[in-house]
């Protein structure tokens, strides 16, 4: 009756306010976390698949909460980008992964992600080249990955940023490809170097003909356009093996290595392994 019906409805209200407090208060932890150095690059090994040498690392952040331990970029990055915290978190985390690198050998390259609303920050470049000066790190050893729904956001800006970044020699790479939309008119339109080819394509290669076909098709696409292709998300042996006697250049997945902290990624760089 009548009573129920107003007892769900406070209910619901109580809940809108406890969902609101507890992301409020998200947001809230964050900003601190950001400030107080709580988040932390975790590096990824990307491999050559022509010699299965170790190139570099891509960096994935983490966020080492004092509660609640390590948690994924999933439960933080998109609080990050809608509140316009993203730029501050991409900057300490470039920071401390370019003076994190500085102990590795000088062949070894890192890759950073950049939100798609960061390349409309007409300061990016700008930034970059602030760490980059600031930490000695070398541009030509920096790769700034970028996905297709930036590209849908504003090309013109987006566009702008790229040609800075790439005229000050960091590489430019478009990550999850095969996974947005328009794929072709952007590889048109803009000057890449790099394709990642989604780890959705490249689990069940092994197991399905067509998708086998389609990355077979965009390995081929990427060397007639003359960039270079990274498959990610590899986990077995199988599609290892397929991976390079289709040319594919580069690999990343768990097969080679899981997302690791500065310490473990130090004794990989020395070891050549993990665990
Ligand atoms: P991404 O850029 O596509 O990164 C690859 C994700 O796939 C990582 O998840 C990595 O741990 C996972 N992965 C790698 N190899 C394998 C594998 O063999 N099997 C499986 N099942 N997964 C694998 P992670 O670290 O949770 O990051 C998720 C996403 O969060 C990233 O996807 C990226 O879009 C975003 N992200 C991470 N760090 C940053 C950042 O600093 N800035 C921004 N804007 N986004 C970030
Ligand atoms: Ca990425
Ligand atoms: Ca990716
Ligand atoms: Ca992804």
């Amino acid at each position: 009756g009548k009573r129920d019906g107003r007892g769900s409805f406070r209910f619901f209200e109580r809940a809108m306010d406890d969902a609101l407090r507890a992301r409020a208060l998200m947001e809230c932890d964050l900003r601190e976390a950001i400030l107080g150095g709580q988040i932390e690059p975790f590096y990824q090994p990307v491999v050559s698949l022509h010699d299965r040498e170790l190139i570099g690392f891509e960096v994935l952040a983490r966020w080492r909460h004092p509660e609640r331990g390590v948690l994924p970029p999933s439960e933080f990055i998109p609080i990050a980008e809608e509140t316009g915290m993203i730029g501050d978190l991409s900057y300490g985390l470039l920071r401390r992964a370019c003076r994190d690198a500085a102990s590795w050998p000088p062949h070894l390259q890192l890759a950073i992600n950049i939100a798609p609303q960061q390349f409309q920050d007409r300061w990016l470049a700008e930034q970059i080249l602030a760490v980059l000066d600031e930490t000695g790190f070398p541009a030509g050893r920096l790769e700034v990955e970028i996905t297709e729904s930036a590209l849908i956001h504003d090309l013109e800006a987006t566009r702008a940023t790229l040609t800075s970044l790439q005229n000050l020699g960091v590489r430019i790479a478009l990550d999850d490809f095969g996974t947005g939309y328009s794929s072709l008119y952007h590889l048109r339109e803009l000057k890449f170097d790099k394709l990642k080819i989604d780890r959705s394509y490249v689990n069940s290669i092994t197991m399905s003909d067509e998708r086998a076909k389609l990355v077979d098709a965009i390995i081929k696409l990427g060397s007639s356009l003359g960039l270079v292709t990274t498959a990610e998300g590899i986990e077995c042996s199988g599609s290892l093996g397929w991976l390079e006697d289709q040319g594919c250049d580069f690999g990343q997945g768990y097969l080679f290595g899981k997302p690791m902290s500065k310490s473990e990624a130090d004794q990989y760089v020395e070891g050549g392994t993990t665990e």
